[in-house]
């Protein structure tokens, strides 16, 4: 459960495979806490005085406003495999992606229907995933975490 600064460090844990929520702008801190406990979230944030507003056992204060570092303080604290199953979930609004069937690769531009796949789309919000350039940095930069530290 990332809070509403973390909105970026949300995709890449989607990115990676994580059942990653972002917190409502307008969400308090103890509604975020709530929610996180009844779904057996862990609350990440960057706000220093979120755990000293309420008693949270759940809340990972992360050091830095930098990705890199982020994703170096998961790994450390919270185990964070940032190859655990790319691509399996929308990086937008966090639903698992589906197969994307014959018959509907016509959603895809006509170069990426050339590619081997996986493809894959998000019932949520129609958004298509293959497996181009676009796809190949974000697996680079996991796999870069996933080989640090
Ligand atoms: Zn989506």
């Amino acid at each position: 459960m990332c809070d509403e600064m973390l909105a970026g460090l949300a995709r890449w844990l989607r990115a990676a495979g994580y059942d990653a929520r972002l917190a409502a702008r307008s969400q308090k801190d103890a509604d975020i806490v709530a929610c996180a406990c009844r779904e057996g979230r862990t609350v990440l944030t960057l706000d220093r005085g979120f755990a000293g507003k309420v008693a949270a056992p759940h809340v990972l204060r992360l050091d830095s406003h930098d990705l890199d570092e982020q994703s170096r303080q998961l790994r450390a604290t919270l185990g964070i495999d940032w190859l655990r199953a790319p691509f399996t979930r929308c990086m937008m609004d966090n639903t698992p992606l589906k197969e994307l069937g014959e018959t509907r690769l016509d959603r895809l531009p006509v170069t990426a229907r050339r590619l081997p796949g996986p493809f894959r789309e998000c019932p949520t919000c129609g958004r298509a995933y293959w497996p181009g350039s676009h796809a190949k940095r974000i697996l680079h930069r996991l796999e870069t975490w996933a080989s640090e530290g």
